[in-house]
């Protein structure tokens, strides 16, 4: 059964007293009663109608919960099938749904993005292309070709919405659905538009700034609002989410909001101490490297890490030492090691051995 307005069944206005409600509906029901109208088959229909109408409106509550919602705010099956009991708190994230079921609110879309590791760490503007549904651009959503008859919907007076009623030995249960010879629209049209075959919406590829934060990381999700798919039935787009994956670097690793880079000095550096260069997210800078610096030990870099998403500051660079062992040394080279361990008290090995002569020698080979 076609759910009408109430107001409309009862013939008041929408501002209607309850006293103006009671005589209409006292009318009405004399003049449909079906004991009084046995020739007349559409007569019981009107007068269930004319009770459903009555029912919701006579009800300050009920009334209240219609005005507001429509049909779907008089469904006992909303609110978890409390009925009009659940009705003294409204919970707005069942609303939600209602509303997301009528008005039709899009979809949100999944975009997932790589990016590199320096644009991670000091954000950036880009455009990303988007494929997605979109409003069709002729007819703006009412799938009708421009100039062609838009109709209101017969089955459902448009309403978009129908109402079954079913009694059950709990009591009267009505169910509202969308319309199926409008698919809710509340309107039929007679020539489909061109460019949407009639659908409303259309697929595109759309091109959408965003902006990165500095200091996001792999996991991360951005919320861009309103530029996910377009709703239905004149409701609202869907949000975008772009999930954010960061590319490795190729020097520096992340760790929460530090970087650690391992920078291989040499054994003089490493003994004598010195300045190194080293290279960090700013560019290069100099490191103080302390007389006797040992294999692993790390230094940091305080600020030169990653920006806190969320507050100021920066994390620190951790940056942690190895000592470079030459893997082949020239003539000289090899003179001045050798000078080297002999002043440091070593037995010295002389060149033509190496030391696996050495080895051979210490074991009488
Ligand atoms: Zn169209
Ligand atoms: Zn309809």
């Amino acid at each position: 059964m076609a759910t009408r307005d109430y107001y409309e069944v009862l013939g008041v206005p929408k501002g209607a007293s309850e006293e103006e409600i009671k005589k209409a509906y006292r009318r009405l029901a004399r003049q449909y009663h079906p004991d009084v109208n046995k020739d007349d088959p559409n007569a019981e229909e009107k007068f269930k109608e004319i009770n459903e109408a009555y029912e919701v409106l006579s009800d300050a509550q009920k009334r209240a919960a219609y005005d507001r919602f429509g049909h779907a705010g008089t469904d006992p099956n909303f609110n978890g099938g409390g009925g009009f009991g659940g009705f003294g708190g409204f919970d707005f994230g069942g609303f939600g749904d209602i509303f997301d079921m009528f008005f039709g609110r899009g979809d949100d879309l999944r975009y997932d993005l790589r990016i590199e590791f320096e644009d991670a760490v000091f954000g950036k503007e880009m455009t990303i292309r988007v494929p997605r549904i979109e409003l069709c651009p002729t007819c703006h959503g009412n799938k009708a070709k421009p100039g062609t008859p838009i109709k209101t919907c017969t089955q459902c007076n448009g309403t978009g919405q129908v109402q079954t009623v079913q009694s059950t030995p709990f009591g009267r249960f009505s169910t509202v659905r969308p319309c199926d010879r409008c698919q809710g629209e509340g309107k039929t049209i007679e020539t489909p538009c061109p460019e949407c075959a009639g659908r409303g919406r259309v697929r595109r590829v759309r091109e959408i700034n965003i902006k990165i934060p500095a200091g996001v990381d792999t996991g991360h999700r951005l919320r861009v609002a309103g530029e996910g798919e377009a709703g239905l039935r004149g409701g609202p787009p869907g949000d975008l989410y772009v999930y954010i994956s960061v590319k490795p670097h190729r020097l520096f690793q992340r760790t929460g909001n530090d970087v650690i880079l391992e920078q291989t000095i040499s054994f003089a550096q490493a003994a004598l101490g010195g300045t190194v260069e080293v290279p960090t997210l700013d560019g290069k800078t100099e490191l103080k490297i302390p007389e006797g610096t040992q294999p692993g030990t790390i230094f940091k870099m305080r600020g030169k890490g990653i920006p806190y998403l969320r507050g100021s500051g920066r994390g620190d660079q951790l940056v942690r030492v190895k000592i470079e062992v030459p893997t082949k040394l020239n003539s000289a080279q090899r003179e001045a090691v050798q000078k080297m361990a002999e002043a440091f008290g070593e037995e010295v090995v002389p060149p033509d051995k190496g030391l696996f002569g050495k080895v051979r020698e210490a074991f009488g080979k």
